[in-house]
């Protein structure tokens, strides 16, 4: 019978936490925004945007307005029908916003229903108030980087890598890295994120062929696919760094992209789903906002 958490403690040091993150995020960010209020006279306001009545998307709405909350980040929340709303009315409410000075922030929540083009809403938003990060210019910025505002969910991840590596006092520069993936708003950047550091990064996806040699020689691997315990525990290189960005539904309960209670015997590090990737995500996108409230009023 396989070892639960409470009988084999060491066990639980190996999983990257969102919430030990954001222990240490959360009071930095909640003091810079209170001397940012200081400063100008007013903090960042976020605006979010999504359709119908997605459990997903308003599970992960309602973690926003909740954390800009605690943070004193005015937030407000707006739907569009899945059905009825199209891309006139779509763009005249990110116009609105992208004209009102009062407004910072702006992210718009997928799924989106099908008479709206992703990358057409997203080209919408002014890149200064792209507080997701997937804007054209950002992600160009990202290439030469010198981006300011980065893809949340990329950052989110080099952040859980990085807790991993100061616990194990190692570096990133020359580690095999492995993405499995290579969505616009996840694989390419983190692929891109990991290059700036230094890692040899190999970014595989759905034509790559013998995957599971490609993930068996990754000290550092980042999976977001959406397909339920598809990264095999066997699969994992003893002692590697694990990032389970997928977000499945399996009989009720959230699952990761990898087997979570096998790569748990082989991984050094492993993010929990839920609690991994999706917590600290949101924390980003506040991050972002508070950079972006910056980059309007000039500020470095
Ligand atoms: P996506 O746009 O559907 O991308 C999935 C990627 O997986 C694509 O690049 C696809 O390649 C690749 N893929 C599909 N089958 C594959 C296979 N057999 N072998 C290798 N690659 C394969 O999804 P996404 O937006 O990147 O999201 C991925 C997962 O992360 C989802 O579960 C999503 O819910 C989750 N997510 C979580 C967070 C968070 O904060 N935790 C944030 C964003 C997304 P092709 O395009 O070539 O088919």
């Amino acid at each position: 019978m396989p070892l639960t958490a409470a009988d084999n403690p060491q066990r639980t040091e190996k999983l990257l936490r969102a919430a030990k993150i954001l222990e240490r995020m959360e009071p930095q960010l909640r003091q810079e925004i209170d001397r940012l209020r200081t400063q100008y006279g007013k903090g960042p306001h976020l605006r979010i945007l999504y359709f119908g009545n997605h459990p997903p998307a308003i599970l992960f709405k309602n973690a926003q307005l909740e954390v800009a909350r605690r943070l004193h980040i005015e937030a407000g929340d707006r739907s569009c029908d899945w059905d009825h709303d199209g891309p006139d009315q779509v763009k005249q409410i990110i116009t609105q916003w992208n004209q009102d000075a009062h407004v910072h922030g702006i992210f718009v929540h997928q799924p989106l229903p099908p008479q709206l083009d992703a990358q057409d809403i997203s080209m919408l938003i002014d890149p200064q108030k792209d507080v997701e990060g997937i804007h054209p210019q950002n992600s160009a910025r990202r290439f030469f980087a010198r981006a300011r505002i980065g893809s949340c969910t990329a950052l989110a991840v080099m952040e859980l890598i990085d807790e991993a590596l100061r616990r194990s006092g190692d570096t990133l520069e020359g580690k095999e890295a492995v993405v499995v993936g290579h969505s616009e708003i996840v694989g390419r950047p983190v692929g891109m994120l990991l290059l700036d550091r230094l890692a040899t990064t190999t970014v595989c996806h759905v034509a790559t062929k013998r995957l599971e040699e490609h993930v068996r020689r990754a000290d550092v691997l980042v999976v977001a696919v959406g397909k339920p315990r598809f990264i095999k525990g066997a699969w994992i290189k003893q002692g590697a760094v694990v990032i389970d960005v997928g977000i499945n539904m399996v009989g009720g309960k959230v699952v990761g992209d990898v087997d979570f209670d096998a790569a748990r015997e082989r991984a050094g590090y492993l993010t929990p789903v839920p609690g991994g990737v999706g917590p600290v995500t949101v924390m980003m996108v506040m991050k972002n906002t508070v950079e972006a409230f910056k980059l309007q009023h000039g500020a470095a």
